[in-house]
């Protein structure tokens, strides 16, 4: 039910024009009239009333406010789906007790790179190789990825390891290639409302990866969600990675209140991507264990064998052994809330 409530004033005619409007769309009315407003109740399945059709209603002079309850979202929210998703990748589920742990470089910069870096992520407890082979670059004059050919080489470090891996997709042309190697699809924050990508993904029989744009509300998050899913596409995960504030000591403000608020709006499994949130190495290992206490599902950490050499994020991006430290460290944490790592 939807809730119209009519400006001090408004004529018994009034009323009847927006009663008459409600009804040509098929929905009831409850009619409440107070000393000072009446206020309408709108009876039936509002979810197929758009926002457009909303607004129209508050452009009517008589309407003082239109408050609507049943969210713009339908199979993104917890109404729809009462239980936790967990999304199965190849056996690894996504959403349950276990806190999966997506590590790796910001790019998939060379064979014998990844390699070294997915053995090491292994080793120290990741479950996920992560690594863009299409990167989204501030700059057209810095590092693009390596397309395919990274695709491929990112396959044989699952060959490798055994580890699944989530890579990013960039453009609606490239979903089915990316597809075809990688175990998640990834939507970065940049492409959060690329709606035609949104769609294609949600075409697509793979889990989709949705990070927050960097300006991006909750609403305008969970719509873009609502993009992938209505096309068939449910397996969808939300990945908080920072978003921009006035704070520029940190390259983002990681909003860790979006986690426990995302649990109560969606049945989707929550990420969190402590080293975009943060853009510093040494300020990953807290805030993964942050994010482990507000109830995040999986972790997306950036590692590299070495920083200092790396082609894209090497400031943000931890080595091996801080990385198997962090594992230790959100172990502890999980177990405190419940969970495991
Ligand atoms: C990434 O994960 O490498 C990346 C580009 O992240 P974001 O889209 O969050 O900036
Ligand atoms: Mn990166």
């Amino acid at each position: 039910m939807d809730i119209i409530v009519l400006k001090p004033g408004a004529t018994d005619d009034d009323l009847q024009h927006i009663v008459e409007k409600l009804q040509k769309k098929g929905l009831g009315v409850h009619i409440s009239k107070g000393t000072e407003r009446t206020i309408i109740g709108v009876i039936g399945d509002t979810s197929r009333v758009s926002e457009d059709e909303e607004n129209a209603i508050r452009a009517v002079p008589s309407v003082e406010n239109v408050m609507r309850i049943i969210k713009p979202y339908r199979l993104a929210s917890r109404e729809f789906h009462v239980e936790d998703t967990v999304i199965d990748v190849g056996g690894t589920p996504i959403g349950g007790k276990k806190i999966q742990v997506m590590a790796g470089p910001c790019a998939v910069e060379s064979r014998e790179v990844v390699l070294g870096i997915a053995e090491a992520v292994r080793s120290g407890g990741a479950t996920f190789l992560r690594g863009g082979a299409f990167k989204p670059r501030t700059s057209p004059y810095s590092f693009q990825g390596l397309g395919e050919e990274g695709l491929k080489i990112l396959a044989e470090a699952r060959e490798r390891t055994g580890l699944p891996v989530i890579t990013e997709v960039m453009d609606p042309r490239d979903v089915e290639v990316v597809s075809r190697y990688s175990d998640i699809i990834q939507i970065g924050a940049r492409n959060m409302q690329n709606f035609r990508l949104l769609l294609e993904v949600g075409e697509a029989r793979k889990p989709v990866l949705l990070k927050r744009g960097l300006s991006a509300t909750i609403k305008e998050w969970l719509m873009a969600a609502e993009y992938i899913m209505s096309r068939g596409n449910h397996e969808v995960m939300l990945c908080e990675r920072g978003i921009r504030t006035f704070e520029t000591a940190t390259r983002n403000t990681l909003d860790l209140s979006a986690v426990p608020l995302l649990k109560q709006l969606t049945h989707l499994p929550v990420v969190v991507d402590p080293s975009h949130g943060v853009g510093k190495w040494d300020l990953v290992v807290p805030m993964a264990r942050a994010a482990v206490a507000a109830g995040a599902d999986a972790l997306m950490v950036e590692v590299h064998t070495n920083p200092e050499e790396a082609l894209s994020d090497g400031e943000q991006s931890l080595k091996p052994d801080l990385f198997a430290f962090m594992m230790e460290e959100i172990r502890k944490v999980a177990s405190a809330v419940g969970r495991e790592a």
